[in-house]
């Protein structure tokens, strides 16, 4: 492998650079003398195969980089699917059943959110998206005997006692990708916490926690990129949304795919065929309380598409998850957004 993890990689620094200018913009206007002279703190650096920008106002003006390069480093060496020798790793591989905080966290409530998407978030994929080529492996396409095998995996109970991890099906394994980033974000955002600090921005690779105001009072502004023609296309901000308190996370399918006879084929699987989503939907965000649900929740929109996403919404009024945009083409190859009223009114209009 890696050549399609160092395209991530590098794709994700781009956007990085990108994001990281745009804030810094945003914040030069904010640094007035009604701050109290306080500049904000930013450190940047790499985790998780992407970039990372943590932007916070401290009195001390401390650097926390080394305390938060070692935070994420925990964080890959537990949960990451490319650190061959991560717990994640060791569990799938059957070396061990032991759970540690993070990967039980994981578990737990991602079991919540496949219960309550009906499967449409499933960390059980683990297999699948190996198999498509969207993990640590290179891609085989897989005839319908192995697809069948690779289905039962992914349809086998999991369960955990007292960090005891149990799968009825040995060859169940599990990918916690569509929500390691905002959950991540979410530990930090905890650290920075921990620390006293009371206003920050936390983005790993465009997953985005915030808390409090800047220094000038105005909420953190968010840019939502517009979904690209193709990978390699430059970041380009469709929408700047006001955040404050929240997560905002963007799961696309525009980026990471494969493309065969003219279908894209995205990095999401769809749990109850196995096979790559193929409908038109291109991005969700979602903006919630915390990183890792806001992830989670991105994803089963992409897995659901434009119109069952909306049915979802629809009927849950109570969340999570409540608060999304989309963005699909249309059939005229016209791109369209479609944004709940509570995210619509977190837009901000120039
Ligand atoms: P991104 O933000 O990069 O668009 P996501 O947060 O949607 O990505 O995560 C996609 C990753 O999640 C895939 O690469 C795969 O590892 C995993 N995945 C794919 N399909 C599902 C699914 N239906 N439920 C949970 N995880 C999935
Ligand atoms: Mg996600």
């Amino acid at each position: 492998m890696n050549i399609q993890c160092k395209n991530r990689s590098v794709r994700h620094l781009r956007a990085g650079r990108f994001l990281i200018t745009l804030l810094a913009v945003t914040l030069a206007t904010a640094c007035t003398p009604a701050n109290h002279g306080q500049e904000p703190v930013h450190i940047s650096g790499e985790a998780q195969g992407t970039y990372y920008s943590v932007i916070y106002y401290d009195s001390l003006q401390r650097n926390l980089q080394p305390q938060i390069d070692s935070l994420l480093d925990a964080f890959d060496q537990s949960a990451s699917l490319w650190v061959d020798s991560s717990l994640l790793r060791r569990i799938n591989a059957g070396e061990t059943d032991t759970l540690d905080d993070i990967l039980k966290f994981l578990l737990e409530n991602s079991m919540r959110i496949m219960d309550y998407t009906d499967g449409a978030f499933d960390i059980r994929v683990g297999g699948l998206v190996q198999t498509w080529g969207f993990s640590f492996k290179e891609r085989t396409e897989p005839d319908s005997a192995t697809l069948a095998h690779l289905l039962c995996a992914a349809h086998g109970t999991l369960g955990n006692n007292n960090y005891h991890f149990y799968r009825e099906n040995n060859d169940t394994e599990l990918d916690f990708n569509a929500i390691a980033q905002g959950y991540a974000s979410d530990l930090v955002a905890n650290f920075l916490d921990g620390q006293d600090i009371t206003s920050y921005l936390v983005d790993i690779g465009g997953e985005v926690v915030s808390r409090g105001v800047k220094s000038d009072g105005s909420p953190w502004r968010v840019g939502i990129e517009r979904p690209s023609e193709n990978r390699y296309s430059e970041p380009v901000v469709q929408t700047a949304i006001a955040l404050q308190d929240q997560s905002v996370v963007t799961s696309g399918s525009y980026r990471k795919y494969y493309e065969r006879d003219g279908v894209k084929y995205s990095h999401t699987i769809d749990p109850s065929t196995g096979r790559p989503v193929t409908h038109s939907l291109l991005s969700a965000s979602v903006v919630e309380s915390m990183g890792w649900l806001a992830d989670a929740m991105a994803t089963a929109y992409m897995v659901m598409g434009l119109e069952k996403g909306k049915a979802f919404i629809a009927t849950h009024p109570n969340g999570p998850g409540t608060e999304a945009v989309y963005f699909i083409y249309d059939s005229c190859g016209t791109l369209k957004s479609y944004a709940t009223p509570g995210f619509e009114k977190m837009i901000i209009k120039e």
